[in-house]
């Protein structure tokens, strides 16, 4: 039996610190290897463990359908801290590919015009979507800039602060926790990522459940849509009236 499979370039890449000669060296290994979806692979997405939680569904998907990153093997039982320390980008883009080698390149989505409320069937040629790539010698970082300050023990006021992208241990705590609550995955989501704000020796616990809308909106759309890989905000031209409405890019479930 032969199994397709495919090799794809990872936006962000996993990355680690590792000795070389004696000297401490960042290495990112950004090659991935997968292959189509097995019967082991649906029994085990299946299972109650891994549909209690997206997160957990997730990785147990990519540890069935990625069999290499860089210099490390994957399975079902090797290697999940690294598919859980890539970032829901990453995921996102592995999930895009793996569809992408199983049903090809047209992805069937609906919509509905925001304008004149039309329900309408397009598609989206996956292969046309432009992808951001994080290079090797920059951080997968991002800075964000409130409208709101706070202020550290000190006094020193900051408005601008630097996040890392959320990865899929995050994923699994924040949605397994609070599937159905957004105000609260977007405070855990911004707390767990926040890496500082410029010039403040600490920040007051829950800082982001302080902040308002429109700045955890910002929070969302850093971490959440205008990420590295393919690029989620799709402009949709409605057949009706011809406005153009903005959508997110959906995954159908290629398992159904
Ligand atoms: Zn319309």
């Amino acid at each position: 039996m032969s199994v397709k499979t495919t090799i794809v370039k990872l936006p962000v890449g996993y990355r680690e610190v590792v000795e070389e000669n004696g000297s401490k060296v960042k290495k990112v290994h950004r090659e991935a290897t997968i292959k189509e979806l097995d019967g082991y692979a649906e029994e085990a997405i299946y299972s109650s463990a891994s549909r209690s939680n997206p997160g957990a569904l997730i990785t147990t998907l990519l540890q069935h359908a990625v069999t290499k990153i860089g210099d490390y093997e994957i399975s079902p039982t090797k290697n999940k801290r690294i598919i859980e320390s890539l970032t829901i980008s990453d995921r996102m883009f592995l999930m895009i590919e793996i569809r992408r080698l199983i049903e090809g390149d047209i992805l069937p989505m609906s919509a509905k015009c925001p304008y004149c409320g039309n329900n309408f069937e397009y598609e989206v040629n996956l292969a046309e979507l432009e992808v951001s790539v994080v290079p090797d010698d920059k951080e997968p970082v991002v800075e964000i800039e409130f409208s709101t300050s706070i202020k550290d023990k000190n006094g020193n006021e900051s408005r601008v602060a630097i996040f890392k992208y959320p990865d899929g241990k995050i994923q699994k705590e924040v949605l397994g926790a609070y599937a159905d609550n957004v105000g609260k995955a977007t405070t855990a989501i911004a707390e767990r990522c926040l890496i500082n704000f410029e010039g403040l020796i600490e920040v007051p616990p829950r800082w982001a459940a302080g902040f308002p809308l429109s700045d955890r909106k910002k929070i969302r759309k850093a971490l959440i849509i205008d990420t590295p890989g393919y690029n989620q905000v799709l402009q949709i031209p409605c057949p009706n009236c011809g406005r153009v409405g903005e959508t997110t890019l959906e995954l159908d479930s290629f398992l159904a």
